[in-house]
């Protein structure tokens, strides 16, 4: 059993790069939804079995249907401002929130609307929580090369409205890197960030995979460890991985808390950054996150403490919004 956070993890200021929107959704919240659209089993405990469930596929399904409950613009305003007040009583200063834009479009809703609505809920929590947010769309890459260009065309899109990024989650092995080479040359082209979930449930080429489509971030990146050469090149080119402890564990991606990588990869220089993933869906937050990798892998403070710089260097922030963050955390950090 952990322990609480200390301070000093409440205290750092953070940025989270890996987070879903749509696994951030607390079961009281899901109710509120479920009572909003006079959908049956509306008891909390109902709900919360809703985030039961015993591998990685059981996970996917039940991610899905968490999102059905997600019927109108207002619900992502109101899941959007939640996640922010979360986020604030955290000390996390910056987020980078990935949105399933890829879900809207298979349940044919009306994706300008719910971005509205998206927007709404930015901007309140912005202004009550003072926290920064950008979106990632994301493409559903078991859907294919044609479903991720109509993610994609959103996107550019929005491109201006504090949309940073564009990526690939879901089943991996049903959706290899490969497929999806043109479309993150045209992401590129349209200068949005590029991150992947690679190495999560398929193996290192899916990581090589991920770096060929230039993905400038690698989500999970778990079996890295399992290519030498790999780590050689995530090390030399410091390209930030996304890790999510909680996440893998939860998944069965990762069988034992004693077998993560994490550790081993701090040892062997690579660029990590802490994230929750998915905090409702696993139970998590980010502060719980950073409390794990000091009580189960020995980071000290002073480890921790760059964990939570590298969340702001490896940020698809404005260069000059970066540095004002990098001054912000350098002259907070060091009275933490
Ligand atoms: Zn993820």
């Amino acid at each position: 059993m952990l322990s609480e956070p200390s301070r000093f993890i409440f205290s750092l200021p953070k940025a989270e790069l890996h987070l879903h929107l749509e696994g951030s959704i607390e079961p009281s919240t899901l109710l509120e939804l479920r009572q909003r659209h006079r959908m049956d089993g509306a008891s909390l405990a109902e709900v919360e079995q809703l985030y039961d469930y015993k591998d990685f596929a059981g996970f996917l399904s039940a991610f899905k249907d968490v999102t059905g409950h997600l019927r109108a613009p207002e619900d992502y305003e109101l899941i959007t401002y939640r996640l922010m007040e979360r986020l604030k009583a955290q000390h996390v200063l910056h987020a980078e929130v990935i949105v399933s834009a890829g879900v809207c479009l298979w349940r044919k809703q009306d994706f300008a609307a719910i971005f509205e609505g998206l927007e709404r809920g930015r901007q309140r929590g912005e202004k009550d929580f003072g926290v920064s947010v950008l979106w990632i769309f994301d493409a559903i890459r078991q859907f294919g090369a044609e479903k991720a260009q109509s993610v994609l065309d959103l996107a550019i899109q929005f491109r201006d409205r504090n949309v940073a990024g564009f990526g690939i989650g879901g089943d991996e092995r049903a959706g290899p890197p490969e497929w999806f080479a043109e479309v993150y040359a045209r992401a590129a082209e349209h200068d949005l960030h590029l991150t992947a979930h690679a190495g999560e449930s398929a193996g290192p080429e899916s990581i090589w995979g991920a770096l060929n489509l230039k993905a400038e971030r690698i989500g999970h990146g778990l079996t890295a460890g399992q290519d030498a050469e790999l780590i050689e090149e995530l090390a030399e080119r410091q390209v930030p991985i996304e890790i999510c402890v909680t996440s893998n564990l939860r998944t069965g991606c990762c069988a034992d808390v004693a077998q993560h990588p994490v550790r081993s990869y701090f040892d062997q220089g690579l660029m990590l950054t802490i994230n929750s993933d998915d905090p409702a869906m696993f139970r998590t937050s980010l502060v719980e996150e950073y409390a794990l990798a000091q009580q189960a892998f020995g980071f000290t403070d002073e480890q921790l403490r760059e964990l939570a710089r590298n969340s702001f260097e490896a940020s698809f922030l404005p260069a000059d919004k970066k540095v004002e963050f990098l001054n912000l955390f350098d002259s907070a950090a060091t009275r933490a």
